[in-house]
Formats: structure tokens, C-alpha cells, sequence
């Protein structure tokens, strides 16, 4: 069957902040640039982001772009590549600046400068005490963010194919990727797209744990492509859990309610935060205030029926400030905590966040796999960045408002290489006629398959196995029956049915097809998760307490075949300045 065709410069798939900001890149230099999106660009899940993005611009306080690469390293405990951490840091304040004259509607202080929080993490002169360093648009700045970048893209006329599924990456025989095949969810038509070049800017995947504060689509789509495509997936063992989720509702009360003065306390009312980070307290890292919620839970220190969950004060910043710094925290501890924050404490529980692991990547966001001569090789035509992409920043664990920078500093980046690459070869490469066979059989199971198990109930299996196997804590026995139980669903996922194919907008079909990529992302986590035998950043295990560089300090490489491991260096080598030695994480 022939299938309708479309040619462009450059694809881009996702209208995330980091879709949006390469195809910005793309569109204004007069390339036929197209993104696609499986929602409307503007409800990509970076219009959640609440609390603020990062950038050394010393508004409030004297700060240097040395200081935010040293704080990122070792946030990230060691494992991220100094010479990408060095470049995201350096670009930053452009980077800010170039928001803000694209329109982005940053929160002003008194003297008219940019606004700037405390954020989890960040210090001034390396580690001395806590900066003001993240620039915030209210509780709202992802909203603003993916507003703005939208706006410039219409007026860069970037053609958008709206509410369409990449559904796999198309090759040839030299691995050089030509394009997609996607879905049009409308019709149901498949439709074979092709491109010079192709990026995967499809964000999280954090809907593979049971509570979580992503969005329902944050499903791990460009992962699952990249896996499918013989493409290794790195340090899929990280994923952060944000300190800070509604109990039961798993929404997120951004790190900027405690940047603000808010703070944590347990069933005695104690500020236990005291004790795990003598220095930064509630401003700890992540990871440091999530294992210590979890630690006063398990010591039965929880508040609320079940005891397992604490509680955030913000009563005693007063309703003026909560009114115009956090407006959309109280409406979200109203709706979905049932409390009044100017009054009462939220009850929150950590949950499953940001994923640090993706798709490898270099500096310029060219996807980049190992090669026999040991070194790497790029795979021609693609690209991936933003949180499904690993380049890696934010190694074991990122800092809170890191991740919107890296989308606009590596989406600038990778979008000029495009360019680039793009303007040097006119021709497109031949496709292979066997090029969307294996894509056509799984489309084609769905249709006829009529006896199985549903989508949903074997979505829910997933979920509930990583929850378990792969929480904050992590446990031998549960890691290793982790294994056994997650390649369990994976077989499971492989005879599901769709029951009812009259459903409307073909939503069935996208569960069913989105499944598929959960269960990469699943099993990547969870072997990954298995063989790191040391604790490091996010991921803590009970057997293995403490950091092991002699052994660790390596990136993991998870392979669909087999479920094979490789790893790789660290790349210790900033771009112009000194490496920052190893050293015990304390905050
Ligand atoms: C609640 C919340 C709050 C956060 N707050 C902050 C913060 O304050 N500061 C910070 O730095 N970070 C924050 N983060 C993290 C940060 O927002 C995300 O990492 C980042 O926005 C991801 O951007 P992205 O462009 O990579 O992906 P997304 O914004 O998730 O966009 C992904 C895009 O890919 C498209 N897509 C996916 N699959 C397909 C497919 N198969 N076919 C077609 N299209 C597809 C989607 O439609 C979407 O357009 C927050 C995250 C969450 C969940």
C-alpha cells in the first residue's frame, strides 16, 4: 500500500518547550520546517512548570556562571559531562535575555530587573550559602514560556501537524534516519513523512510510575522510537521524585513555594529537614529531601489517616504574598488537597518527576551511539532533545529549574546544527521499500487481534511494577523480581486488544500504541536500575549506601535486544575550564 507523503528540511516531533524552541531556530532561516504534536502545541506538558528557569545573571545577589556549573555538577553527583554542564551554564543569561525579548513576561523586582527565586541546590560562591538564581513568571512559567515560543513560531511560519502520533523513525540501510511514519488521529490515516533531517523533542515518560505529577501524555514516545530503531537509551536508572506531590493526587506543589520560605514538618511538628542538611535544609537537592520524607514516613513521623505523607507550611508567608507569588499553589492545594494554604499545611508525598536518562546525545543534540573502534558515531539525520534527549546535564539528578534552560540552550543548539546539516545536501535519501514494514505489522496486530488482554489493565500492571520494584528506595529483591515482573508485562502488552474499535478520535489506538513505549522506558528503567550496584543521586539503593566512582562513575547504555548493558565514560573535561574534582555531596 502506498501511503501519503511529505517531504521537508527538517521535522520536528514535539511541541514542547524544546520542540518549539529548535523548530523557532529552523522555521527563521527560511527552511520548510514542520513540528508535530500529539496534543496542541501549547498543552505540552511544559506548560506545567511552574517554578522558574535557571541563569547566573545576579540580580538579587552577585552570581557567576561558574558557580551554577559547579552546583549543577555536583548535583547531578558527578555523572553528568562537564563540558555539556559548562555550555548549558554559559549560554544561560543569553539565553534569558533572549526569552525576554521574544516577550516572555518575566516577574520584575523593584529596580525593573528579572525577578529571581532560591531554588533547590543552587549557591553562591561554591556552596558558601544559598542564590536567588531562577527567574520565574509567577507560579506560571512554563505557561509563559511555551506561549511565547508559540507565538514566534506562527510568526516564523512553522508548519504544525497537530494532534498526530510519531509512531516510528524510518531508516535505510546505512541507519541514516529519513523521516517518520505518523498517525493522523482524526482520520486514523498513516502517513509516511520525510526529512533531511529529524529531531525527537517528546519530552517525559513519567507516566510509567503510578504517582506522578506528569501529564497523562508524558509517555516516553521518542524513547520508544529511538529503542525501537536499535538506538541505546542512557542512565534510564535516574528518575527524580520531586519532594513535593499533592498525597493522592500526585499534582505538583512547585520547589518555589519553600525558594519562598515555605517549609516541611513532620507529625511532630518538627522542621526535620534540619537533620538531613544541617546547611541548605528544606533547599536541599531533590533527591536529599525526598529519601528524608520517605525516611520519616517508614519511622511512622507521617501526618494524615494512613501517616504517609508530611506536610509543606506556607501559612506564615501570609496571603499577600501567596496571592501574588504562588497563586496557582493555592488553587491547586484547594482543588486537589482540600486545604487553604494561608491557613493550613499541604500534605504532600514525593513522586515520580523528571527523568534524567534519554536518548545520547552531543552538544550540537545529534543522537550519538557507540562504535565497534570504541568510540561513537553519529546517527545521520536524527536528533533528540529536551527531557527525552541525555546529553547529559543533569546526570544522577537534576536541580529544579535546570530543565526548561536545557530545553531552550540545547534546542538552540541542536536547531542550528539543522540548519547547517540541512543547507549543505539538497538531495533526499532514497527510502527503503521495506522502510515502515514492521510499523504496518504492529498497527495491523491491533486491527485484527481480537481476543486479548485491555490496554488499560495492562497499563495499570506497569505502573503499579515500578512503583513497587523501582521507588525511591531501591531494594535488591525487589529490583531483581522488578526484572522478572516488568519483562512479564512487556510479554502481556504484546497481546492486548482493542475492544471497541468505533471509539471516537481513535483514542483506543493511541493507548494501545503509546503502551508500546512505556514498556521500553520500563524495562530500560528497571534493568538499568538492577546492575548500578552503588547509590548515586536518585537512585538509592538499600544494599549498596554509598557513591562507588572506582566502579560507577560511568554512564549506563540500555539496549532493546536482549536487554543488553553497555556503559560508557563520563566525559570529566569542561569546555575552557578546570574539571571539578570528585568530593562527597552534602548540602
Ligand atoms: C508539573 C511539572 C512542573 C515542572 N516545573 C519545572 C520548572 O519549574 N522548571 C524546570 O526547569 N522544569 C520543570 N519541570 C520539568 C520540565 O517542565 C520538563 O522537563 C520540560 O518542560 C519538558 O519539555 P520538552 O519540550 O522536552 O517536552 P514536553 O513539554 O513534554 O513536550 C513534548 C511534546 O512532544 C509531543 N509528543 C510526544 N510524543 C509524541 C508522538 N508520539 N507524536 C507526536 N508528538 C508527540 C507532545 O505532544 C508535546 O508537544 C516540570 C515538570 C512538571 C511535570
Amino acid at each position: 500500500m502506498a501511503l501519503a507523503t511529505q517531504t521537508f528540511d527538517a521535522l520536528v516531533i514535539g511541541g514542547g518547550g524544546a520542540g518549539l524552541r529548535a523548530s523557532l531556530q529552523l522555521a527563521s532561516s527560511g527552511l520548510k520546517v514542520a513540528v508535530i504534536s500529539k496534543v496542541f502545541p501549547t498543552r505540552s506538558h511544559t506548560v506545567a512548570a511552574q517554578g522558574g528557569i535557571a541563569a547566573a545573571l545576579g540580580n538579587v545577589a552577585d552570581d557567576k556562571w561558574l558557580w551554577h556549573m559547579y552546583d549543577t555538577i555536583k548535583g547531578s553527583d558527578y555523572l553528568g559531562d562537564q563540558d555539556a554542564i559548562e555550555f548549558m551554564c554559559r549560554n544561560a543569561a543569553a539565553a534569558i535575555y533572549e526569552l525576554e525579548h521574544f516577550g516572555m513576561p518575566f516577574d520584575r523586582l523593584e529596580n525593573g530587573k528579572i525577578f529571581q527565586r532560591p531554588f533547590g541546590g543552587m549557591t553562591q560562591n561554591f556552596g558558601e550559602k544559598a542564590i536567588s538564581r531562577t527567574c520565574a513568571v509567577a507560579d506560571r512559567t512554563g505557561h509563559a514560556m511555551l506561549h511565547t515560543l508559540y507565538q514566534r513560531n506562527v510568526q516564523s511560519n512553522t508548519q504544525f501537524f497537530v494532534e498526530w502520533l510519531a509512531l516510528d523513525l524510518l531508516k535505510d540501510a546505512d541507519g541514516d534516519v529519513l523521516g517518520v511514519l505518523a498517525l493522523e488521529i482524526e482520520t486514523g490515516e498513516i502517513h509516511c513523512l520525510r526529512a533531511k533531517a529529524t529531531m525527537l523533542a517528546t519530552g517525559g515518560a513519567g507516566r510509567i510510575f503510578k504517582a506522578s505529577t506528569n501529564a497523562f501524555i508524558n509517555t516516553g514516545d521518542g524513547l520508544g522510537m529511538a529503542a525501537r530503531a536499535n538506538i541505546p537509551l542512557q542512565d534510564m536508572e535516574f528518575w527524580q521524585f520531586h519532594p513535593t506531590g499533592v498525597l493522592n493526587a500526585g499534582v505538583l506543589i512547585t520547589e518555589g513555594v519553600r525558594g519562598e520560605g515555605g517549609y516541611l514538618v513532620n507529625s511532630e511538628g518538627e522542621r526535620f529537614m534540619q537533620r538531613y542538611a544541617p546547611n541548605a535544609r528544606d533547599l536541599a537537592s531533590r533527591d536529599v529531601v525526598s529519601r528524608a520524607i520517605a525516611t520519616e514516613i517508614k519511622a511512622g513521623r507521617g501526618v494524615g489517616k494512613n501517616k504517609d505523607a508530611v506536610y509543606l507550611k506556607l501559612d506564615h508567608l501570609g496571603e499577600a504574598l501567596i496571592n501574588s507569588k504562588l497563586p496557582g499553589i493555592r488553587e491547586i492545594a484547594k482543588t486537589f488537597a482540600n486545604v487553604d494554604p494561608v491557613k493550613d499545611p499541604i500534605p504532600i508525598v514525593p513522586t515520580a518527576h523528571y527523568m534524567m536518562g534519554g536518548i545520547p546525545t552531543n552538544l550540537h543534540g545529534q543522537v550519538v551511539v557507540p562504535n565497534a573502534d570504541g568510540g561513537e558515531s553519529v546517527v545521520n539525520g536524527l536528533y533528540a532533545v529536551g527531557e527525552c534527549a541525555c546529553v547529559s546535564v543533569h546526570g544522577a539528578n537534576r536541580l529544579g529549574s535546570n530543565s526548561l534552560l536545557d530545553l531552550v540552550v540545547f534546542g538552540r543548539a541542536a536547531g542550528d546544527k539543522m540548519v547547517e546539516e540541512v543547507k549543505k545536501d539538497n538531495t533526499h535519501k532514497p527510502l527503503p521499500a521495506d522502510a515502515s514494514d514492521k510499523t504496518l505489522a504492529r498497527l495491523n496486530r491491533l486491527e485484527t487481534q481480537t481476543q486479548g488482554e485491555r490496554v488499560k489493565d495492562v497499563g495499570a500492571a506497569l505502573r503499579e511494577t515500578m512503583q513497587t520494584h523501582c521507588g525511591v528506595f531501591r531494594f535488591p529483591e525487589l529490583l531483581q523480581s522488578g526484572v522478572a515482573a516488568i519483562s512479564q508485562v512487556a510479554e502481556r502488552a504484546k497481546n492486548t486488544v482493542i475492544k471497541d474499535k468505533s471509539q471516537v478520535f481513535n483514542t483506543a489506538r493511541v493507548d494501545a500504541l503509546e503502551l508500546d513505549n512505556l514498556v521500553e522506558v520500563a524495562l530500560a528503567t528497571m534493568h538499568a536500575a538492577e546492575a548500578r550496584t552503588e547509590s548515586r543521586g536518585a537512585h538509592a539503593r538499600e544494599d549498596f549506601g554509598q557513591r562507588d566512582d572506582e566502579n560507577w562513575l560511568k554512564h549506563s547504555l540500555y539496549y532493546r535486544e536482549n536487554n543488553r548493558l553497555a556503559y560508557k565514560p563520563v566525559r570529566l573535561k569542561p569546555l575552557t575550564v578546570e574539571t571539578f574534582p570528585l568530593k562527597v555531596r552534602t548540602y
